[in-house]
């Protein structure tokens, strides 16, 4: 469902991603854990396209593009990929004067043209999926993380992505409000949502994802099951980062 190739980002001078190279199954769930600064997040906007790889192909849901250094990408093209894409942020990103069922619709709307009758309709579903049908009409202000963050994953989902991107999906919440959003997460794995998060919460990335690729300094440094990596990394660094997780 996602195929990316010899992916290399630079900015400036630095060279952020090297060479990566990773697949994703469709219906399996791919975490990206490492040291901060390591690039899991500049590699999810990579397979979004909100940054432009500097080489190397993206495919999404059998649409792939190559990069090449100095030629331009056409805006046609990167939407085609985005569009099977949704993406969650840590800080969940909600429009602050809209209410919680217009944030779910919004996009539906202006961008997909859609009728609002049947977006409503479709954000409704979507709010009961994710436990908050009863708070369509209010402002995210009235939320708590935990329940902003859930609006956000039904935003995410409204246009029926191929693959949810996460970034940091639970980092912004205490414990017990990170629960609530990695109970969601989970339901949507167990229903074969094809997914790819990047994580520092052992708890979220343990229990939901198949498959687990490390990044160090925009190299991948290893790649397993969940139980190989969070329970028996090979190497020391691994496992001295694993150690710091919670
Ligand atoms: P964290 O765990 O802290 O979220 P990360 O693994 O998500 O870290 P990235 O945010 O992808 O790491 O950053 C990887 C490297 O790329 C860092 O050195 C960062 O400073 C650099 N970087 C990211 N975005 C940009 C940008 N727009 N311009 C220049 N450098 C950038
Ligand atoms: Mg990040």
């Amino acid at each position: 469902m996602v195929d990316l190739k010899n992916i290399e980002k630079r900015f400036g001078d630095h060279m952020v991603l090297k060479n990566v190279s990773l697949s994703v199954a469709e219906g399996s769930v791919m975490a990206l854990v490492g040291p901060s600064g390591g690039g899991k997040s500049t590699l999810l906007r990579c397979i979004n396209l909100l940054e432009i790889p500097t080489s190397g192909s993206v495919e999404v849901a059998g649409d792939r593009l190559d990069f090449q250094p100095g030629v331009r990408m056409g805006t046609k093209q990167i939407q085609l990929v985005r569009r099977h894409t949704g993406m969650v942020f840590q800080n969940f990103q909600l429009f602050p004067h809209r209410t919680v069922i217009e944030n779910v619709t919004e996009g539906l709307t202006t961008v997909l043209k859609w009728p609002r009758e049947r977006a409503r309709e479709r954000a409704i579903t979507l709010l009961e999926k994710v436990g908050l049908a009863h708070k369509a009409e209010v402002w995210p202000s009235t939320l708590s993380g935990g329940q902003l963050q859930r609006v956000a994953i039904a935003r995410a989902l409204a246009p029926s992505p191929k693959v949810l991107l996460c970034d940091e999906p639970t980092s912004a919440l205490d414990p017990e409000l990170s629960g609530e959003v990695v109970d969601v997460l989970a339901q949507l794995a167990r229903e074969g949502t094809t997914m790819v998060m990047a994580t520092h919460d052992l708890r979220l990335a343990s229990r939901i994802a198949n498959e687990v690729i490390v990044l160090d300094g925009g190299v991948v440094v290893e790649t397993g099951s969940s139980r190989d990596i969070f329970t028996n990394p090979k190497r020391e660094r691994t496992k001295r980062f694993i150690a710091t997780l919670t």
